[in-house]
């Protein structure tokens, strides 16, 4: 469910007219709505009343700060990748002893970042990062608390390249080698190791790999246990998939009766870091209309690109595209590819979708581009960034603004032996 409905024949998010932030932004640009996030949220919470488990937001699904600030008033923490998002989070208000540090390249600089901050948990992927870790926070005098990222081989059935829990993929410790890692880790200075962690991938869209990959983590902490490790804490990572086209994932409710099942009776502090599933369906990417061009195949050629949503050309991934203002009724639809306007047959946002008749500047709105969406944009062809605006019920407010082009170009710093053409 989500809050972009159209009324009166026009898209809304929440109370506010899409066409109105369009007059005061410009397009392209990005609209999230409060609403949404705050019932994802709560949804999600709610499927795990009772378990005492900590929500820690993945911040790079969408790490604008009004939208951690969004969540972490609704009491969430954080879930961060790099030193960058460490520093996002904290300046959006998480709390460093909600924060966990996952990824598998963690640098000497972001340890010490993260050990100096006193955060949660660091989720260690590796034997080089585990010693890494203890060298760092043994030289400041600090322990650091340490959950082991294990690899438990499970296919989550998702995308190639967001599929993390096959034991080719890159990350975590391989789940028979888990054992050995946390005697060592036992062993260094330095370090307490607490816990499990898991994380089979993003946008999975069945409950059993999730079962399976969970089932393993559980079973390690019992072996772990019998051995005379005091495991406390278990990180059962994110990955719950949305609907964005077709798609039926389990609704977080069943997730939250399994993650339940599966862990009641084992005194253990649960941690869950999702991401897409609390803001993909909180945000739509809206475009202009340039104009459309019919050779053979009909084009819809729109301001946003790429650049801005690169989700299709990455992951072949499909978004729901619909006119800001709802077609005539009668209109006749046919199909269109919609694409936008950078040098790359890659610049596709969607291909053969039954589109009402559109003039220039008319709106059209790609839907559940609220996750992996602006974060992952990028300035190719000299495109901005383009703008994010939040809604609150009948407000709405620009939380990060269009970039311009003088920014961009600043950026360049001719070197000496150039002539300075930049004034
Ligand atoms: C990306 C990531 C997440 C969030 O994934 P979603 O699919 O957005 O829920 C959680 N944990 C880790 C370790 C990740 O890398």
């Amino acid at each position: 469910m989500d809050h972009f409905q159209y009324r009166d024949g026009v898209l809304h998010a929440e109370d506010v007219a899409v066409p109105d932030i369009a007059a005061a932004v410009g397009t392209p640009f990005y609209c999230y709505s409060t609403a949404t996030m705050t019932r994802h949220y709560q949804v999600l919470a709610g499927s795990l009343d009772g378990t005492g488990a900590r929500i820690c937001y993945a911040v790079k699904a969408n790490s604008n700060q009004a939208v951690i600030r969004t969540f972490v008033e609704l009491g969430a923490g954080a879930d961060v990748i790099s030193g960058g998002e460490l520093r996002r989070a904290m300046a959006a208000g998480a709390a460093p002893d909600t924060i966990v540090f996952a990824g598998p390249g963690k640098t000497r600089d972001e340890l010490s970042q993260a050990l100096a901050a006193g955060i949660y948990q660091f989720n260690v992927e590796s034997e080089p990062e585990l010693r890494l870790l203890s060298a760092v926070a043994a030289e400041m005098g600090k322990v650091a608390p340490v959950s082991i990222r294990v690899n438990p081989d499970v296919d989550a059935g998702t995308h190639e390249k967001i599929t993390t829990g096959r034991k080719q993929n890159k990350f975590g410790i391989p789940i028979d080698r888990a054992m050995e890692i946390f005697d060592l880790g036992a062993s260094l200075p330095g370090l307490a190791m607490l816990g499990v962690a898991v994380h089979i991938g993003s946008q999975i869209t069945d409950l059993a790999p999730f079962e399976e990959s969970f089932d393993r983590a559980l079973k390690l902490i019992d072996e772990l246990r019998a051995a005379g490790h005091e495991v406390s804490r278990c990180n059962l990572g994110g990955g719950l998939g949305i609907p964005y086209g077709g798609e039926a994932p389990p609704p977080p409710a069943e997730y939250g009766k399994m993650v339940k099942r599966l862990t009641a009776n084992r005194q253990l502090d649960l941690v869950l870091e999702p991401g897409r599933v609390l803001v993909g369906n909180a945000g739509i990417l809206v475009a202009g209309v340039i104009h459309e061009k019919h050779e053979g195949r009909r084009f819809i050629i729109i301001d946003a690109a790429m650049n801005d949503l690169i989700r299709p050309a990455m992951y072949d991934s499909w978004h729901d595209i619909v006119p800001v203002r709802a077609p005539a009724p009668g209109a006749a639809l046919t199909e269109a590819d919609v694409v936008g306007p950078i040098c790359e047959s890659g610049d596709t946002l969607a291909k053969g979708r039954h589109m009402p008749p559109l003039a220039p500047n008319d709106l059209i709105a790609v839907r559940s581009a609220g996750a992996y969406g602006a974060v992952m944009a990028s300035t190719y062809n000299t495109r901005p960034l383009v703008p994010e605006v939040l809604v609150h019920g009948g407000q709405f407010a620009v939380i990060r603004p269009r970039q311009s082009i003088d920014d961009l170009l600043a950026l360049d710093k001719p070197p000496p032996w150039l002539a300075a053409t930049l004034e």
